[in-house]
């Protein structure tokens, strides 16, 4: 089921069935995309039509983060929970693990895609780590190339948001794979370059307010999430569900 938070229409589900899922796009014939938006995509989603387009095309539309959970539960539309990026990520590993299949990892500063990939092989030994590019390319063609030639099964593509998800609907169906994952900064945890919340900070939902307070430079961009609930409680006030309302 999907469920509309301003705009943009999420899925349902719990992280399990998000794996669930997952695991059947990677066994299904042609292209399949992923993405885990969170309150800034929704805001930068209202202004620019293309992203909206690209992140409710996706055959995955996955919440990344609390503020979408509670605009969501403000409209009165409750979603499942919270099915963070990095955790589907490690979930489609153990599955992409369990098949011995090939996984390319496209994103983040040189040298990280690889430090990424040996850790995730140390981890799954049965998975193929095909290829890795960095996320500061200028030609897009070469790098689609070189994924195609290493023939992914599943593809994580780590360049930010809405670069990630703009090149996987517009690259993806050429690189071969059967699925790719739009993941943000999980190149640089994987690779152990950030490290995420522990635990406690994840189950009391304050996952955010940690990277805060490891990275202060990102107030700008987390002033966000009110504004993204005042706007949800303003629709459901209005009783409408859309970003115009
Ligand atoms: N990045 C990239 N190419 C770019 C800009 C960013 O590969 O042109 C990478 C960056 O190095 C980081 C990731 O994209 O690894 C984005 O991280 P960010 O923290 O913005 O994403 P979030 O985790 O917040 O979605």
């Amino acid at each position: 089921m999907k469920i509309n938070v301003l705009g943009i229409e999420f899925d349902a589900l719990t992280a399990q069935q998000a794996l669930e899922h997952g695991a059947m796009l990677l066994d299904s014939e042609g292209f399949h995309y992923v993405v885990t938006p969170n309150p800034e995509f929704i805001l930068a989603a209202e202004q620019d039509a293309d992203f909206r387009r690209v992140l409710n095309g996706a055959d995955l539309v996955l919440p990344d983060g609390i503020g979408v959970i509670y605009s969501a539960k403000l409209l009165g539309t409750p979603l499942k929970g919270r099915v963070p990026g990095i955790e589907f990520a490690e979930g489609m590993l153990a599955q992409l693990d369990r098949r011995g299949g090939r996984l390319f990892l496209l994103g983040a500063k040189p040298g990280v895609a690889e430090q990424a990939g040996a850790n995730i092989c140390a981890k799954y030994p049965n998975l193929v780590l095909c290829g890795t590019h960095d996320g500061y390319f200028k030609e897009d063609e070469p790098v689609v190339e070189q994924i195609k030639a290493a023939r992914p099964d599943l593809l994580f593509v780590c360049l930010g948001a809405p670069r990630q998800e703009k090149w996987m609907a517009q690259f993806g169906p050429e690189t071969g794979a059967r699925l790719a994952a739009g993941l943000g900064g999980s190149l640089d945890v994987f690779a152990g370059t950030v490290q995420r919340a522990p635990e406690a900070w994840q189950k009391l939902n304050m996952e955010w307010a940690y990277r805060l307070v490891k990275e202060p430079k990102r107030i700008g961009r987390m002033a966000k999430l009110p504004l993204v609930l005042v706007k949800a409680a303003k629709a459901r006030l209005s009783g409408g569900t859309r970003e115009d309302a």
